[in-house]
């Protein structure tokens, strides 16, 4: 099974490539841990991607594609993979699918895990965290016993910047403005399913496995 999967931050997709990982015995791809482990390993793609890296640039499409390919023919990819944050662009997707066509292992599916923003928000505008102990709190879900003070060390709680609502609906706009053409792209190929992704991770992974065919 060989997935792209797509959802908002905060949409809960990291918990849903968990669960995929164990149905299918697959293992999720993400570009970052790719050029992590060639830098590690100092391999030929990974020095070239590091120069880019290292002057703050992005790493071209061409070398992105190459390292992907690199990774999806190894031995754990024999039952397909999840590509998690790539393809990210139109031009990054018809290379995918050239190159997937090529070696003969096109996508399957594209699971959307949809959000309503106003619900992301809610979820991630509502943490709270202690910078002194690090535990977290959330305004709904695990809420403190004094307001703003926490539990284990009676320091005053604070927001993350990444969790401020203005900062989370920045992160959305990007996503969507970025998203939605691919969203276009793989739906003109039939190869969208879109997953309601509000409610319990137990009944959006129900929802995934009915899309998928899986009892
Ligand atoms: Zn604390």
């Amino acid at each position: 099974m060989r997935l792209i999967l797509l959802g908002a931050p905060g949409a809960g997709k990291g918990t849903q490539a968990e669960m995929l990982m164990k149905l299918y015995n697959i293992p999720t791809i993400s570009t970052g841990n790719i050029f992590r482990e060639h830098i590690s390993k100092n391999t030929e793609l990974g020095q070239e991607a590091k120069k880019y890296m290292d002057e703050g640039k992005l790493v071209p499409d061409e070398l992105v594609l190459e390292l992907v390919k690199d990774r999806i023919v190894q031995k754990d990819c024999e039952n397909g993979m999840i590509l998690d944050g790539f393809p990210r662009t139109i031009p990054q997707a018809k290379a995918l699918d050239a190159m997937l066509k090529e070696i003969g292992k096109p996508i399957d599916s594209v699971l959307d895990v949809e959000v309503p923003d106003e619900v992301i928000i809610e979820r991630m505008a509502g943490r709270t965290v202690c910078p002194s102990c690090g535990a977290s709190y959330h305004k709904l879900f695990k809420v403190e016993t004094v307001p703003g003070i926490c539990n284990e060390c009676s320091t005053h709680l604070i927001q993350r910047e990444d969790d401020k609502e203005e900062t989370v609906k920045k992160r959305l706009e990007v996503y969507h403005a970025q998203t939605k053409p691919l969203i276009d792209h793989y739906q003109q190929q039939d190869k969208v399913l879109v997953i309601d992704g509000v409610g319990t991770v137990d009944e959006v992974r129900a929802r995934v496995k009915k899309a998928l065919g899986v009892n």
